[in-house]
């Protein structure tokens, strides 16, 4: 009989699962449940005038790449599409997954509105699952849900985080859905929140129209990073390369930290050193841009944690409302009931009194539920593979510093297959380094909440799997030193893992300037001392 995988839950991370699974694991038989009518994932519903804060080029799987690497920006155009071509706007990328799915041929293995209510490890050491079949929001039904258990030998837990925003007490009323459209108007709103989700809600709410008085409450500072870099004028996501991530996360973490504030401080010049085309300077953005610029370095000033240890926030759009005053920074709330808070960056407390609390503080997992508390997220092996199940295993729970969640999700899904499909070496001291990684892990991310989502460098981890995988873009793995030297200056992408046979060469353009390459290059001798140090100091 054929050993049976389930997938939970198919957004992007279970159809990339799905589609691996069904690459590697021929003689298993492979079923993906989605609890809702779509398989688009929190991503096919974003808000109107929603923009993505990661690239088309970097967040596209790597085995389905439509798009490249290539400028296309016009700011002359009033047409968003044309301003951020670069980016994901409106519903374009539920529209690649559905392109994605089709193209795969996924969708026969997907049963939607089909919930996953149950997940429990039963003593032949297999997995018993609970599922509750609902009507298709479209079909009128008296019979409410229908039950069913099934058994399998391996799961893959792909649940997102999106829907299940942490919890907060206020005296005020409390949003719990961010899909309110524009009924939100003429209210006192507060934000509670420094993260993408949270500076998103707060720009919808401060429209002009909708005449709200919004604030943006942040315990600490804000690390923003520009979606376009003033140097070239191109999106940061192209400006990153394998040779800059290649330094030690100390060192860069210095450098880095430097680099940014004189970014901050000294833009103009490194638009003059670095220009953009024409078709890329823009005019409106100067009006307000030394405001915005002001503002990004109190942020970035105030941040609780070094450059790389903490999240950095691209939707950083958000500086023109604060700019302009629509948006209003302040600090955490002064009072258990969120009436008052304090001033940013000073003790003083104000008096606020607001009709609405955002809470954008963060995700709770729904791992609990699913498993009746019987599984921690803390167990899992690299965010993936549970340390003392191997046969259960987790996607998309893992969150870059900056980057993107569905690349990383395929190098997941990827490790996994190759782990079912017995093509990975097997340790036996996996506990002994996962509890080894989870003291790193706590110690470096000391600020993040590391209980339900698992914090990472993008590229030092996707190196890590690919490594265990075979696929680490090394000088031996490319095809010549030329297209060695090409990876490590174009975009960083993970399409350089799977730059194998089936793959085409890597041509996209290098945007990191010669002169900034040159600089690294000799930084790179103090690397190396750095990392000879590290390694003595593992091994004493
Ligand atoms: C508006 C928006 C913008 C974003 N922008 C970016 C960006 O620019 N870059 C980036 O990297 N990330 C971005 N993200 C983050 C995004 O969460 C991840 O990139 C990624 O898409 C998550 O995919 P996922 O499949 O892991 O989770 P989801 O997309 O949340 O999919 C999980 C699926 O599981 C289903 N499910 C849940 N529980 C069950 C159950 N018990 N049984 C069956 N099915 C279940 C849900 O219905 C859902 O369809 C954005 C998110 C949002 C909401």
């Amino acid at each position: 009989m054929s050993k049976k995988l389930v997938i939970v839950g198919c957004g992007s991370s279970g159809l990339i699962t799905l589609k691996y699974a069904l690459d590697e694991l021929r003689d298993w038989e492979i079923v993906a449940y989605e609890a809702s009518s779509k398989i688009t994932g929190c991503w096919g519903r974003p808000p109107s005038g929603f923009v993505s804060t990661s690239t088309k080029y970097t967040t596209q799987f790597a085995c389905y790449p439509l798009y490249d690497a290539h400028v296309r920006r016009d700011l002359s155009s009033a047409s968003r599409s044309f301003q951020y071509p670069e980016f994901f706007c409106d519903g374009e990328y539920g529209e690649y997954l559905e392109k994605f799915a089709n193209h795969f041929g996924l969708k026969k293995f997907i049963c939607l509105n089909t919930k996953v209510s149950q997940l429990r490890r039963n003593s032949d050491g297999k997995w018993d699952l609970q599922l509750s079949h609902v009507s298709p929001p479209d079909v009128q039904s008296d019979q409410g849900s229908t039950e069913e258990s099934i058994v399998c030998d391996a799961v893959v837990i792909c649940t997102g985080l999106a829907d299940a925003p942490k919890p907060l007490k206020a005296e005020a009323k409390v949003l719990t859905r961010l899909d309110f459209g524009d009924s939100i108007r003429n209210q006192k709103v507060v934000v509670v929140g420094g993260g993408e989700s949270a500076v998103d809600v707060a720009r919808r709410l401060a429209g002009p129209s909708l005449n709200n008085q919004v604030w943006l409450s942040v315990r600490t500072g804000i690390r923003v990073s520009p979606r376009y870099h003033p140097i070239r004028g191109v999106p940061s996501d192209f400006l990153r390369n394998r040779l800059l991530l290649s330094f030690d996360a100390g060192l860069r973490n210095v450098v880095g930290q430097r680099f940014v504030e004189f970014r901050m401080r000294f833009r103009k010049v490194l638009q003059r050193i670095f220009p953009a085309n024409k078709k890329l300077r823009s005019s409106t953005q100067e009006e307000n841009q030394y405001v915005r610029d002001q503002w990004a370095l109190r942020l970035t000033e105030s941040a609780k944690d070094s450059l790389f240890n903490m999240y950095h926030n691209k939707s950083d759009d958000f500086l023109g409302d604060v700019a302009e005053g629509r948006i209003r920074i302040i600090g955490g709330n002064s009072d258990p009931s969120y009436r008052r808070f304090y001033a940013f960056g000073s003790s003083d407390a104000m008096n606020i009194d607001p009709d609405l609390i955002v809470p954008a503080i963060g995700y709770a997992s729904q791992l609990k539920a699913l498993t009746n508390g019987e599984i921690a997220f803390r167990d899992f092996y690299l965010g993936i593979r549970h340390i003392e199940y191997p046969s259960l295993f987790i996607v998309g729970m893992t969150r870059p510093i900056i980057g993107n969640i569905p690349s990383i999700s395929e190098m997941q899904a990827r490790y996994i297959v190759f782990h079912l499909a017995k093509r990975l070496e097997e340790t036996a001291v996996i506990k002994k380094i996962h509890h080894r990684n989870r003291i790193e892990l706590e110690r470096r991310f000391a600020n993040l909440d590391t209980t339900n989502v698992y914090p990472v460098e993008m590229f030092p981890y996707c190196d890590q799997l690919a490594r265990e995988m075979g696929c680490f873009p090394s000088l031996r793995k490319q095809r010549s030193p030329i297209q060695y030297i090409r990876t490590a200056l174009s975009p960083a992408t993970t399409m350089h893992y799977f730059n194998d046979k089936e793959m085409p060469s890597n041509s996209s353009p290098i945007f990191s300037p010669l002169l900034i390459t040159l600089l690294l290059l000799l930084l790179k001798p103090l690397d190396w001392v750095i990392r000879a140090c590290r390694s003595l100091s593992k091994v004493s």
